[in-house]
C-alpha cells in the first residue's frame, strides 16, 4: 500500500505584523497583489511545485516576517 501524501503550500498575511513593504507582491504576482494603500490581497489558492521557490523567496524576503507559507 502506497502511504504518500500530498502536501500543499498556501501563502497566508498577518496583518498585525505587516507593514505594507510590498516585496511580497513583487516576488510573487501570482499570489500576491497590493491593495490601494500597499497591503497584501493574497490569493489562498495552494501554490504549485512551479512556485514553491518564489514563494519560500518572498517569505524570506518579508522584512516583517508577514508573509507566511502553511502547510495545507
Ligand atoms: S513584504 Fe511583508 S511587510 Fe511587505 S507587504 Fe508583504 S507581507 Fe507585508
Amino acid at each position: 500500500m502506497r502511504t504518500s501524501q500530498r502536501v500543499a503550500i498556501r501563502v497566508r498575511v498577518d496583518p498585525v505584523a505587516c507593514d505594507a513593504y510590498g516585496y511580497c507582491a513583487e516576488l510573487l504576482p501570482e499570489r500576491v497583489t497590493l491593495d490601494e494603500w500597499g497591503y497584501p490581497i493574497v490569493d489562498g489558492t495552494p501554490v504549485g511545485a512551479d512556485l514553491v521557490d518564489l514563494a519560500t523567496r518572498a517569505a524570506a524576503a518579508c522584512p516583517r516576517r508577514a508573509l507566511l507559507l502553511e502547510r495545507v
